[in-house]
């Protein structure tokens, strides 16, 4: 009942990340910790304008990466992961992606919620995408207790069917945006009010 009103209600359930290719997804993901999906595509033109595949940004002085991408903070670390990890595709040879979650978080700066935002959006792999948002409307819904990443990802993989895990993803996410707010949601304009055990009218 929830997923079908959740389908209605968001029917786009494309990244909010503006991205080209694999390449630019992955980096747009890293480099979206700690800060809104809208600062990032504020700095990705630039970034990929100056270094578009893994072997320019492999190749980048660290410095000039960290002006581009000041404003999304935490710039140092963010740096120095994304040119890591550009080496490490170059390494792979073709530049590609690795579509394994083990592969994926072996890479700098990388952690499960990146892995399965390429796993999905790039290999269309299921894919239980556990961000802030998601976080916060799967516990008011009731769907889980735990507040830890990796053990609500767990939890909600086995009781998700495979074949909806990851519309249900995108669309608990995109809630959590448009009503499930973390300080004052709106549940009275909320279409989940009538089934949401966390309701507030
Ligand atoms: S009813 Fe309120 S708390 Fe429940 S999902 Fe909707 S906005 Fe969130």
């Amino acid at each position: 009942m929830v997923t079908s009103i959740l389908n209605l209600e968001y029917p786009d359930r494309k990244p909010l990340l503006n991205y080209n290719n694999p390449f630019e997804l992955l980096i747009a993901v890293i480099l979206s910790a700690q800060t809104t999906d809208a600062g990032v595509n504020k700095v990705t033109p630039e970034l990929f304008k100056r270094y578009p595949g893994p072997s320019e940004l492999a190749a980048a002085e660290q410095n000039d990466v960290e002006a581009i991408i000041h404003s999304t903070g935490f710039y140092r670390v963010k740096a120095a992961n994304i040119i890591k990890t550009a080496a490490a595709l170059q390494d792979r040879g073709d530049n590609s992606l690795p579509n394994t979650m083990k592969e994926l978080t072996s890479l700098p700066g990388v952690g499960r919620k990146t892995a399965n935002v390429i796993l999905y959006h790039i290999f269309d792999q299921p894919a239980i995408i556990v961000d802030t948002h998601f976080k916060r409307v799967s516990k008011r819904l009731g769907f889980t207790k735990f507040t830890e990443p990796e053990k609500i990802e767990k939890q909600l993989s086995r009781a998700i069917p495979k074949e909806i895990q990851s519309d249900f993803s995108m669309t608990i996410n995109l809630h959590g945006r448009k009503y499930c707010f973390a300080r004052k949601p709106d549940c009275s304009g909320c279409p989940l009010k009538d089934l949401c055990p966390s309701v507030q009218i």
